[in-house]
């Protein structure tokens, strides 16, 4: 497909300026180009039809099923979109004065209440731009803590195997070292392993539960407790708040500072389909360390503060407000029972896949499960040669969004299944019926898979190719 810069056309483009509204002025000259800038040139209609190309040729939640465990690829409401359009909200600056912008730091101070409710935290920061970034951010400031009380010994976060990638990552971003615990046979926690490993080097414990296996941890009381009797702080990858939220909360299971994914459970668009947003709520005990700009209300005035001891500022002002203003038009539209339920449906919707397709797969874990479950296509792999790879790729020719493979690590050939709650039974019966005639065909012809995708845009690409050798900016030739 061409670029823009490819099918621009000298004389095609169009410049619609609104009026000016201040004093014009003439710039020096040597604070002005020496050449005019290399924009496209196009017409309306042209820009228009370059982006449906672009958008046929991906797949979105609004292409079809996108069971992407983990990431909670739910339908994005219409009328959030609607709500952070309105000119208050989008046309406005972070350095006007705060009696001008009362509304929009009412948003914040709205949405902070909301997910302190939901949480059961005390304070909410808006800085991070995503799930990893609030990982950081939480991490750091458990060190804050630990510092603030002449604590230097604790150098290390424990993460259970099970975790996300980014947990890891964050902790040694913030300059710890990575306790790893296996999981125990069924899936969950190992709590001798981590009676044994937790002590007095122990900052704190990263952990998501419902867990990347879609199991809620029975003995979270427990683990945290273990945690907090070794002087540590717990942690919550709020990545798998759906199934939860409205029934159990994160403050009440032991944990004091958790990041909220609101591109997952709160219906705004993931990456490439709009900023995310990854608010840290935080027990009492680490508010005073929370990054600047958080909002206070006095006599229904309010104002930004930055907190006593504040670790200074992880991303511009008050992070990516627009999804802020999305996510609590969905928390209002939802209500609270709303909310609940629709986290017991993403359940069911899971566990009604789950049920389903155990006649044809491999679970990885017996009995019920949250909101996400994981195949695992080990037997399938050795009998006939079929991988989690080809599965996905036939999926995609199907119509359907594969689900997260290779995911947890600790699963052999796993494929990591979410419907959430938007989907309707018939969504996934339908996809049922693709995973039914795909597992025909892995009996029948499996090497028909491996030739998979045959019809989508991009079929197999070099994926090795293209992490050892990004290509990563255009050349004009
Ligand atoms: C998605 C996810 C993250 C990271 O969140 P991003 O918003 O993608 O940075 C962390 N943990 C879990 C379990 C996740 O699913």
């Amino acid at each position: 497909m061409k670029l823009l810069f490819e099918i621009s056309k000298d004389g095609h483009g169009c410049d619609l300026l609104p009026a000016l509204d201040v004093p014009e002025v003439t710039l020096p000259g040597n604070m002005r180009r020496g050449i005019p800038l290399p924009l496209p040139q196009l017409s309306e209609i042209e820009l228009s039809r370059h982006y449906t190309r672009l958008m046929k040729r991906t797949f979105g939640v609004n292409s079809g099923f996108y069971p992407l465990g983990s990431c909670t690829m739910k339908y994005n409401p219409r009328i959030n979109e609607d709500m952070a359009a309105l000119p208050g909200f989008c046309d406005i600056h972070p350095l006007q004065p705060e009696h001008t912008v009362q509304g929009c730091m009412e948003v914040l101070s709205e949405t902070e209440k909301a997910l302190c409710e939901i949480t059961g935290m005390d304070a909410v920061s808006f800085q991070p731009a995503a799930g990893a970034h609030g990982e950081l951010l939480g991490v750091l400031l458990i060190k804050a803590y630990h510092e603030s009380r002449g604590d230097a010994k604790r150098t290390k976060i424990i993460i259970p195997d099970a975790a996300h990638g980014t947990n890891p990552a964050s902790a040694v971003m913030g300059g710890f070292t990575v306790v790893n615990i296996p999981s125990g046979p069924e899936g969950c926690v190992d709590v001798e392993k981590l009676r044994e490993v937790a002590g007095e080097d122990t900052a704190g414990l990263m952990l998501t539960n419902p867990n990347t296996l879609g199991l809620f941890d029975k003995n979270i009381l427990e683990i945290t407790k273990i945690i907090h009797n070794a002087g540590g702080l717990n942690y919550y990858d709020g990545a798998n708040l759906n199934p939860v939220m409205g029934i159990v909360r994160p403050g009440d299971m032991g944990f004091d500072v958790v990041h909220l994914n609101i591109h997952k459970t709160f219906s705004t668009p993931h990456g490439g389909g709009g900023p995310g947003s990854g608010p840290v709520g935080c027990k009492a005990i680490l508010r005073d360390f929370l990054p600047v700009y958080q909002v206070a209300e006095k006599n229904g005035t309010y104002t930004f503060s930055d907190p006593p001891e504040t670790i200074g500022s992880v991303k511009a002002f008050y992070g990516h407000f627009l999804v802020v203003v999305k996510a609590l038009t969905y928390i209002r539209t939802l209500g609270a029972e709303g909310l609940r339920c629709a986290a017991t449906h993403a359940v069911l919707n899971a566990n009604y896949m789950r049920k389903k397709l155990s006649e044809y797969y491999d679970m990885a874990t017996e009995g019920l499960c949250m909101h996400e479950f994981v195949i695992t296509l080990r037997q399938v792999k050795e009998k006939t040669g079929v991988t989690a790879l080809d599965v996905a790729k036939t999926l995609l020719e199907n119509g359907i969004h594969p689900p997260t493979m290779y995911f947890p690590l600790i699963v052999p050939e796993a494929l990591m299944v979410e419907p959430t709650e938007t989907e309707s039974k018939e969504t996934m019966d339908e996809a049922i019926e693709v995973f039914r005639k795909i597992y025909d065909e892995i009996q029948t012809a499996p090497e028909r898979l491996h030739e998979m995708p045959l019809t989508t845009p991009i079929r197999r690409p070099d994926e090795v190719g293209a992490a050892r050798n990004p290509r990563l900016k255009y050349s004009e030739e």
